[in-house]
């Protein structure tokens, strides 16, 4: 096997572990495999081994990368038979000006943040006839990071996004702080749950929101137990 699939493996059974602790179905847990430092060898790799959800951070990188790996499933398609269809994520920080350009690649926004990036995402993903699914991404960690919701005004902006027409609010997403304080790092996890619930109990949000995004390389056995639905896992798969 090759060192992807050994990591790969290594990354689902610690999955598999946590959700066990946790007492949760493993079909529960998404893995999305982020390709951002990755090559386009190592990216094909991972779809042979049967990644379908993949995740990049920025827009550029996600149309290059995203056109090199639909050509490559179109040929091994016609080889083998195999290979559906690849999910694109995009999870890191979106620029007004370039959403044109995701709204036809991506079947997940993970990261949006502010009530005027929401609205012009509605406003544009009408004009195009699209109505993208995306997540509201919370800052849970009381420490100045640069993007993120604060818990505290997750709700109303939540309760604004529900009234638009073209766009989906399914979850939430959420960046642990970066620290190797395992109790802040949870912390983080649990007070993103906590508002996640509120919204569907207070019924601020509707049947369709049902994702929690949270949990990458150094910290995703901690949000599989605080109850995440989407992993967003890199440099383990990746770099070892
Ligand atoms: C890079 C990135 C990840 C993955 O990080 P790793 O530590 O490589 O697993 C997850 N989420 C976001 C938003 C990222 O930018």
């Amino acid at each position: 096997m090759s060192d992807i699939g050994e990591r790969l493996k290594i990354v689902k059974d610690k999955i598999a572990e946590s959700c066990r602790r946790a007492d949760r179905n493993p079909s529960e847990v998404k893995l999305v495999v982020v390709t951002k430092s990755a090559t386009i060898e190592q990216i094909r790799k991972a779809v042979s081994l049967g990644c379908r959800d993949l995740g990049e951070n920025r827009v550029q990188r996600l149309r290059k990368v995203s056109a090199e790996i639909d050509e490559y499933i179109r040929s091994s398609k016609e080889k083998s038979g195999d290979s559906g269809d690849v999910k694109w994520h995009m999870i890191g920080h979106l620029q007004r000006n370039k959403i044109r350009k995701v709204l036809p690649i991506a079947s997940l926004i993970h990261s949006v943040d502010t009530l005027r990036l929401a609205e012009s995402l509605n406003t544009t993903a009408g004009k195009v006839g699209m109505k993208p699914r995306v997540l509201l991404q919370i800052n849970a960690s009381r420490e100045p990071q640069k993007y993120g919701i604060p818990v505290a005004a997750g709700v109303h902006l939540a309760e604004q996004m529900q009234l638009m027409e073209n766009i989906e609010l399914v979850g939430l997403m959420t960046m642990a702080p970066l620290t190797k304080n395992k109790d802040r790092v949870k912390a983080a996890f649990a007070r993103t749950r906590e508002l996640f619930e509120e919204m569907k109990g207070e019924k601020v949000v509707g049947p369709e929101f049902r994702e929690l995004s949270m949990g990458m390389s150094s910290d995703y056995q901690l949000a599989v137990e605080q109850g995440a639905t989407i992993l967003r896992i890199g440099s383990a798969i990746f770099s070892g």
